[in-house]
Order: structure tokens, then C-alpha cells, then sequence
């Protein structure tokens, strides 16, 4: 069964029964989207299908086979090993839906393992697709949460003690799954007749704007990959969140973000800051870093179609939008972000300097821009713990920047009020991109401790705050705390594993 699958982009495959499945959490407004009412959801068989022990009438499940460029290196065949597409849905509206299984069962590309998914890592991957969503980042999205009543082994910190854990369904939700590493295993087996078929069917099912003749056509699709990938990298540069895995096949063709697995939200600004203990070493994919290595990914999938687009320099013109997008967002992202929108006006100093003083003074990322939205018009005391509040994560290090701190504010703070600006129009500005929630490590992981303990309360929580991630929500304050020092190197808080 599991194999090296040749000429095909997929494999019919029916997800493997669990002993138990039950229902621990559903975004009810993703299943009202997909056509699924309350009791739907409440009924047995909403758990039997997204647990993977039923289908409902017209699905026909398969996985897909691609390949990728794992840290940099060629991997060949990976495909979905432990994902299984249901089938897709048209809602009301008109929108195809695709729904997909991550956990239920081995596929012919699961090579030596399980095909299952831990509770922890699904709690993880299900809520921070809902976060992103809420939070306006271009996303695959997540329906639902289902315990499968079955256990899974897994070795958490890859160091020879396998334990058994909960095992855990994600159902995922978007348009497409279709991953540049798609197009990497047809190029790198010349396998071009396949390689054709499935550039036309994606251009056609999933950019069907996009019209003209072949040629016109594909460079037009790329160049459209290049732009939506630059947007994403940008929104996840303005929230602070780092994917920790950005290997090709977790690459969406259609720019969203894709496979949560052990990514992280930056708290104390660190641009090197990687969540991922298998890239502690060479921090390939550190928060920084990720624009250039979604660049680097881009490359990788253009060499892919050099196959089918046969003019070097029209592959190089399409990657190249990449690189104006990026430039151009990042730009106006950096200048809402400090609510200095007059584009005229030459802040980059100012933001540069923002940005150094952040590391320089080790504060928290998230709380410092919702501080900077929330200060007044009028200002007579500019010292930093008076206008920033609780944003240092080191005591000694933000008493080494006071003054340099200080000087910077009163600057901003002149800046920003430019042009007659008021305090008021700004903090409603600033506080549009500057979230008050994300889902902080330490704070997934404390749903995480509970849900393994029984207690599916805190994932509930989170699910409803992080549905309104720009409004300040009373009595929520306990989600929205900078890292306590008890998580700075706690596993699930500031490092994780692949294990999943
Ligand atoms: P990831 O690092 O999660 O993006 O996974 C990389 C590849 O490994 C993909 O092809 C996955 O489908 C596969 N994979 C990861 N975990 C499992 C598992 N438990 N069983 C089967 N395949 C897996
Ligand atoms: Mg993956």
C-alpha cells in the first residue's frame, strides 16, 4: 500500500475507522458557511464523519502526492500521509469548499508512519487556523476538533521515550490544498504529461480569472502565486507569527498558510526566534528570515514549471513580483502598524529604530504596538513604563534603554500627530492591525494541559476570544499576558518538536 505512486496526483483511500469519536470543539461559523446547522453539528454522525468513521452521500476520499524541498534539500515523493480529502462542497453562495481529514489513517504516502494525529497538536493546528482566520491572514481553515478514543505513540522530544497520547481528527477547510510541492514531484520525475494536466486543472479550477492563451496564461498564474505569497508573508510578519516549517510542500498555490505544526508567536521581539527544535540549529526558518525563504520557495516551484513555461525570462519577470509586493506591503504594513500612514513622510528611521529598541529592551511584541495605539494625544511624562506599561520581559534590560526608549517616544509621538492627526483616529487605526490576542504559545498550551486532563473548556475559551482578536475583551486579560517566566523554556511554550 504505501508506495511510490507514478502518473497520478492522488490516491482513492477511505479513512481507517477510531474506536470513539466525539466532538470536542466546531467553528460554528465555518459550518453555517458550509451549510451545516446547529443540530447537524450536535448529532452523532457530525463526529462519525469528521472522526473518519462515516461518509456522508457524494464523497469520494483521496490523498495527493507531492514531493518538497525539506530545509533545503530535495525529499522526493512526501504526499499526504496522514490527510485524507473528503470531497468539496458549494455553498449558497457559490464558493467551493474542500474538506480534509488530518489524522485519519494512513494513505499510500505515509511511509513508515501512523497516519494519526495527538490531541495536542490538533488542538494546536485547529485553533490557530481559526485565530489566523480571525486575525485576517490569508489561511486554510479549521471546521472541526474530534478525539478519535484511540491512542497514538509518539516520542514528543525525539530523545527514545515514546509515549502513548490521545489521538485527535482536524477537519481542514479551503478552497484548494494544493501545495508547490505538487508541481515538484511531476518536475523532478520529468514527468511532464502529469505535471501539464495539473497546471491547467489548478490554473482552471482555481484562478479561473485568469484567461489567455497558454503561455500568457501560466506566467500570469505564477505571477499571481508570487503576489498572494508576498501578502501572506507580510500579514504573518505584522502579527508576529513564525510557521517554524516552511518546507515547499507547505507551500498553498494559493498563498494561504498551511500545516500548523510547530509554529509560534513571537513575544519578546526576536527576529532570530525559531519555534522549532529541529531548526534550533541553523534557524532556516526563524521569524526574520521567512520572507527570503518564501522567495527561496517561489524559485523552487518556477524551476518545477520551467518545464511547462519554456522562457526563462518570463519565469524570472513572475518571480520578481514577489519581491516589488513584498516591498511595497511590508512598507505600508510597518507604517499602519506604528500609525504613521502619511507615505511622504520619511519614517523609516523611526520604524528601523522601533524595531531595534523592541529587541535592544526585550518587550513584547504584541502588548508594545496595543500600548503605542493607546497613547494620548497629550503627553507631558514620556517614560516608557508610564506610556508602555508592562511590556519588558527583563527588568535590566529596559532600564538600559530608558532614556534611548524615552527619546524615541517623544519623537513618534510628533510624528504620528503630523498633518493633524488625532489620537483618537490613530488608536482606531493602529488598534485595526495591532492585535490585543493572539494565541500565545503558553496560552495554547494551557488549553492543551486541560483538554489532555478532560477539561475541553479552555480550547472553548480560546475559540470564542480569538474570534474578535483587535477588540479588547473584558475579563479575557489572563490570555492576553506577556510570557510568564515559568514558559520561557517550557516544551509547547517556546520550543516544540515535529512530533505530532
Ligand atoms: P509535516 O512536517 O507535518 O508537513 O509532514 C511532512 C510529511 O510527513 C507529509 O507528507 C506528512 O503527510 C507526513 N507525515 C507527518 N506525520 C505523519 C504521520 N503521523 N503519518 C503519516 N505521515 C505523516
Ligand atoms: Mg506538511
Amino acid at each position: 500500500m504505501r508506495r511510490q505512486v507514478l502518473g497520478a496526483a492522488w490516491s482513492a483511500v477511505e479513512p481507517t475507522p477510531v474506536a470513539n469519536p466525539s466532538l470536542v470543539a466546531c467553528a460554528t461559523d465555518l459550518a453555517a458557511l458550509i451549510g451545516f446547522t446547529e443540530s447537524d453539528i450536535q448529532h452523532p454522525d457530525f463526529a462519525r464523519v469528521f472522526g473518519g468513521n462515516a461518509l456522508m452521500p457524494g464523497m469520494q476520499p483521496y490523498a495527493a502526492c507531492y514531493g518538497g524541498h525539506q530545509f533545503g534539500n530535495w525529499a522526493g515523493q512526501l504526499g499526504d500521509g496522514r490527510a485524507i480529502t473528503l470531497g468539496e462542497t458549494i455553498n449558497t453562495a457559490g464558493e467551493r469548499w474542500e474538506l480534509q481529514l488530518k489524522g485519519a489513517g494512513p494513505t499510500p504516502y505515509s511511509r513508515s508512519a501512523d497516519g494519526r494525529a495527538v490531541l495536542r497538536s490538533s488542538i494546536r493546528e485547529f485553533l490557530c487556523s481559526e485565530a489566523m482566520h480571525h486575525l485576517g491572514v490569508p489561511t486554510t481553515r479549521a471546521l472541526s476538533l474530534v478525539r478519535t478514543g484511540d491512542s497514538v505513540m509518539r516520542d514528543m522530544f525525539y530523545n527514545g521515550n515514546p509515549e502513548l497520547e490521545p489521538g485527535a481528527i482536524v477537519c481542514r477547510v479551503a478552497p484548494s490544498f494544493i501545495r508547490f510541492g505538487n508541481f515538484e514531484i511531476f518536475a523532478a520525475r520529468n514527468d511532464v504529461d502529469t505535471l501539464t494536466r495539473l497546471v491547467d486543472f489548478t490554473i482552471a479550477r482555481d484562478y479561473p480569472h485568469i484567461q489567455g492563451d497558454e503561455t500568457t496564461r501560466r506566467v500570469a498564474w505564477l505571477t499571481e502565486i508570487a503576489d498572494r505569497t508576498a501578502r501572506m508573508i507580510v500579514h504573518w510578519m505584522r502579527v508576529g507569527f513564525v510557521h517554524g516549517v516552511m518546507n515547499t510542500d507547505n507551500m498553498s498555490i494559493l498563498g494561504l498558510t498551511i500545516d500548523y505544526g510547530p509554529y509560534g508567536w513571537v513575544d519578546n521581539f526576536d527576529p532570530s526566534w525559531t519555534p522549532n527544535t529541529t531548526d534550533a540549529q541553523g534557524r532556516r526558518y526563524r521569524f526574520g528570515q521567512q520572507p527570503l525563504i518564501a522567495q527561496w520557495n517561489l524559485v523552487r516551484l518556477a524551476e518545477a514549471l520551467s518545464l511547462v513555461i519554456r522562457d526563462e525570462a518570463v519565469l524570472q519577470s513572475a518571480i520578481d513580483r514577489y519581491a516589488e509586493v513584498y516591498t511595497a506591503e511590508y512598507d505600508a504594513m510597518n507604517r499602519a502598524k506604528f500609525g504613521l500612514p502619511d507615505a511622504s513622510a520619511d519614517n523609516a528611521e523611526l520604524i528601523r529604530e522601533g524595531y531595534a529598541l523592541l529587541y535592544d529592551a526585550e518587550m513584547d511584541f504584541t502588548r508594545f504596538f496595543r500600548a503605542l495605539g493607546n497613547i494620548p494625544q497629550h503627553v507631558t511624562d514620556f517614560a516608557p513604563e508610564v506610556l508602555l506599561g508592562d511590556v519588558f520581559y527583563d527588568d535590566s534590560k529596559g532600564a538600559a534603554q530608558h532614556e534611548r526608549l524615552e527619546s524615541w517616544l517623544r519623537t513618534w509621538h510628533a510624528a504620528a500627530h503630523a498633518n493633524g492627526q488625532n489620537a483618537e483616529a490613530r488608536q482606531t487605526a493602529m488598534h485595526a492591525v495591532n492585535p490585543w490576542f493572539v494565541l500565545r504559545n503558553y496560552v495554547a498550551q494551557q488549553a492543551i494541559d486541560a483538554s489532555t486532563a478532560g477539561d475541553d473548556s479552555k480550547v472553548h475559551e480560546l475559540l470564542e476570544v480569538l474570534r474578535n482578536p483587535y477588540n479588547e475583551q473584558p475579563g479575557k486579560e489572563h490570555l492576553v499576558a506577556r510570557r510568564p517566566e515559568w514558559a520561557r523554556h517550557k516544551a509547547g511554550c517556546s520550543m516544540l518538536s515535529c512530533s505530532s
